[in-house]
């Protein structure tokens, strides 16, 4: 089923929720809503599902507007982060509630039903427990029975609400990696809402990324993370050190450090912020040519892939974090209280709506225009 979402806007009072939402989503897809607490998120989602209309817009399923037409006649599988199971009824019951309550005329026989709960149960591995009642499962069973609810009715599209949100870390990896592999095999067009990036860039096929109301990028994980369109999302996604400074005549100033930036000649003094991962911070014990930072390490933590260091700048009183591979460390260690000096690989500097890519070792520059 495709989805689009068209110049959508919702308000509650004086407060606007969704301020022109417009978003297409492929048939068969798997998107991530990710954003912070009250960027409306769940508002999104159930103008979706229809739980709630918009003031102005429009969806439409496959081409048809359906932005008035009922819950029931959407089609859709909901799956909530409090799981919404019925306490009073089995594993079996639940399932089949959607199926058992359907109108006379459209409801499937005693026996298809059975079939199709066994199915269903085989499907979320939950062989044995037909007969348990939600109180007897554990946290992650229990949203598998959630899953199996909403997938007997067979849904066009399925609206997950941060549906692994009340699980432990480990039980919410496992549960994560098996709705990417349920969703490969039977590829229906999924929208989850989570506040937690992992989730969203190890699971989804596209991420949508909201503020305030907002969608700040929309793209594929990888794009996301590796490009972000401003410094929102930059900052969102994934660690990040942000270095505030000045763009002055083409080189930007972050407190004693000056980089060149001929792209930005035309700003005379502009308020600039660097953006750096800590895999890309290169650090050095003697100074060399573009690693002009100097800073002292803080802290080291050494157990992990990488080691993490955390290094005090002296010069604009920032914080900044590395992550330098084991072997590198290993090659010239250093210890807590000894100066060093920092080179970037890469830092992408924004101005304004501006965006410019600066690898201060290869002197290569890449212009893209943020979208603010
Ligand atoms: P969270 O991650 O905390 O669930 P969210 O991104 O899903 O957040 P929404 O639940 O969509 O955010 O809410 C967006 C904003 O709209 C919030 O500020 C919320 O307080 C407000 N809001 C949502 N529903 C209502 C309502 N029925 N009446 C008034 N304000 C509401």
């Amino acid at each position: 089923m495709k989805i689009d979402i068209q110049n959508i806007y919702k308000q509650y009072g004086d407060f606007i929720a969704l301020d022109n939402i417009n978003l297409s989503i492929e048939e068969g897809k798997l998107i991530a809503l990710l954003g912070p607490s009250g960027s409306g998120k769940t508002t999104l989602l159930r103008i979706i599902g229809g739980m709630e209309l918009p003031d102005c817009g429009m969806i439409t399923f496959n081409g048809m507007n359906l932005t008035n037409q009922s819950v029931m006649d959407r089609r859709i599988g909901f799956v909530f982060q409090n799981y919404a199971l019925f306490r009073h009824m089995t594993v079996f019951d639940n399932i089949a509630f959607g199926l058992k309550v359907r109108k006379r005329k459209e409801r499937p026989s005693k026996k298809e039903i059975a079939n199709k709960v066994q199915e269903l149960i085989e499907r979320v591995q939950l062989n044995g427990m037909e007969k348990r009642y939600p109180a007897q499962l554990s946290g992650g069973q229990r949203q598998r029975v959630a899953l199996a609810r909403a997938l007997a009715i067979e849904p066009q599209v399925l609206l997950l609400d941060e549906p692994f949100g009340a699980l432990d870390a480990k039980v919410r990896l496992e549960l994560r990696r098996w709705l990417r592999q349920f969703h490969n095999e039977l590829g229906i067009t999924t929208i989850f809402v989570t506040h937690d990036q992992e989730e969203a860039l190890e699971v989804a096929d596209q991420i949508v990324v909201m503020q305030q109301g907002t969608i700040k990028q929309i793209g594929e994980p990888k794009q996301v993370y590796h490009n972000p369109d401003n410094p929102f999302v930059y900052q969102f996604i994934g660690k990040v050190n942000r270095l505030p400074g000045r763009i002055l005549n083409g080189k930007m100033k972050i407190g004693s450090l000056e980089l060149d930036i001929p792209t930005y000649s035309g700003y005379k003094d502009e308020e600039a912020v660097g953006f750096v991962r800590p895999h890309e911070v290169e650090i050095h014990q003697l100074p060399v040519k573009g690693a002009a930072f100097k800073a002292q390490v803080a802290a080291l933590q050494l157990a992990g892939p990488m080691v993490k260091v955390e290094l005090a700048c002296k010069n604009t009183n920032e914080t900044i974090d590395a992550e330098v591979p084991h072997n590198l460390y290993e090659h010239a260690p250093f210890s807590p209280g000894q100066s060093v000096y920092l080179g970037f690989k890469n830092i992408s500097v924004f101005v304004g709506k501006d965006r410019v890519e600066v690898h201060p070792g290869e002197k290569r520059l890449k212009r893209s225009v943020a979208l603010l």
